[in-house]
């Protein structure tokens, strides 16, 4: 039940109160050990503030976050203060979008990837230097150049350097801000395996937040789809890319590229403005968008409620909408699956 808002000042009522812009809105899901849960929606839909309140980044405006150790404790990560934060903080990092900004200019590639370490262990100087080496190679970069500076990289390099520096400290949960959107494609694949081979060695748990749905479909074990600070569909990526129940992600599905000329998808254009999150519309927020929306959507919140075998979805007319030629699969059609 996580919500995050921001108190704005209007430019035109300087001296009137802050007005709360709901960024974060009774965002709730289970994060399974060893699983790539992705998080998708259009910018500005608030998943990129979801993982930041997750790593604590910003403070969320109220809700939990319950952290299940690895000593069998249950903690409430929200709620921790001062030293108890670093007795979790190295579980859980976060890698960013940004290879060219997200890195300091002024250090070494040795001592950025040394850094957490340092800031979360008590070592010497040869064990840090060893489990640096180490990761290193295990990411693929060159032990020979970590005295040289970011600059000297590529952006491709770099992204491994800033995945170097996340699992120094071996987290249990790792959460990637849109970690590849910033490469060439060919260097996004190399990246994306690299996350992949580790994520079986070390048993790393994701989030993977992206608004690419062709890499989300390629790395995710289970999709949230974000709109306007609300999830609104949560399933596997089996079900949700072939039985997509909400309208809303079933226009984002309609376009991911095809990789076959012959398969011609109906592409649907959603019309309308995307909705101002200072001034949400009442009701289903999509429904200004939504081409099925009765007056029920324009007066009430559809929850998030199981639609289908471990399928959810925002909708009201979920189940109506299967309709359209898309029955989603039963408990027995996915286990014989
Ligand atoms: Fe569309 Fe109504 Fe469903 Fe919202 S609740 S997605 S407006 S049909």
């Amino acid at each position: 039940n996580l919500n995050k808002s921001f108190q704005v000042k209007s430019k035109k009522a300087l001296f009137k109160k802050p007005k709360p812009i709901h960024i974060l809105n009774e965002i709730s899901f289970e994060l399974l050990e060893g699983e790539t849960l992705s998080i998708v929606g259009e910018s500005g839909c608030g998943k990129t503030t979801l993982g930041r309140c997750i790593v604590r980044g910003v403070d969320a405006s109220s809700g939990d976050v319950v952290y299940h150790a690895e000593d069998g404790k249950e903690v409430n990560y929200l709620n921790l203060k001062g030293k108890e934060i670093k007795a979790y903080r190295k579980d859980i990092q976060m890698i960013f979008q940004d290879p060219y900004s997200s890195l300091s200019p002024r250090m070494s590639v040795f001592d950025i990837i040394a850094e957490p370490l340092i800031a979360n262990f008590k070592l010497s100087r040869a064990e840090v230097e060893e489990k640096v080496m180490e990761i290193a190679e295990k990411t693929g970069l060159n032990v020979s150049y970590l005295k040289r500076y970011p600059h000297a990289f590529s952006g491709g390099q770099r992204q491994r350097i800033a995945i170097a520096r996340a699992l120094i400290t071996q987290p249990r949960l790792i959460v990637c801000d849109e970690a590849v959107s910033a490469l060439d494609v060919s260097i996004q694949a190399q990246i994306i395996n690299l996350l992949k081979d580790l994520q079986e060695q070390f048993k790393i748990t994701y989030i993977f937040i992206s608004h690419d749905l062709s890499i989300v479909q390629n790395i995710s074990d289970r999709v949230a789809v974000m709109h306007l600070g609300r999830i609104v569909e949560l399933a596997t990526t089996e079900s949700l890319f072939s039985h997509p129940q909400h309208p809303y992600t079933e226009a984002l599905m309609s376009a991911v590229p095809q990789p076959n000329p012959d398969f011609k998808k109906e592409r649907i254009i959603l019309e309308g403005e995307v909705p101002n999150p200072a001034n949400p519309p009442s009701g289903c927020h999509f429904h200004p968008r939504c081409s099925y929306k009765t007056d029920k959507c324009i007066q009430q919140v559809p929850e998030l409620r199981e639609v289908g075998y471990n399928h959810f979805a925002a909708c009201h007319y979920a189940e109506q909408l299967q309709l359209r030629g898309v029955p989603i699969e039963t408990e027995d059609e996915v286990q014989s699956r």
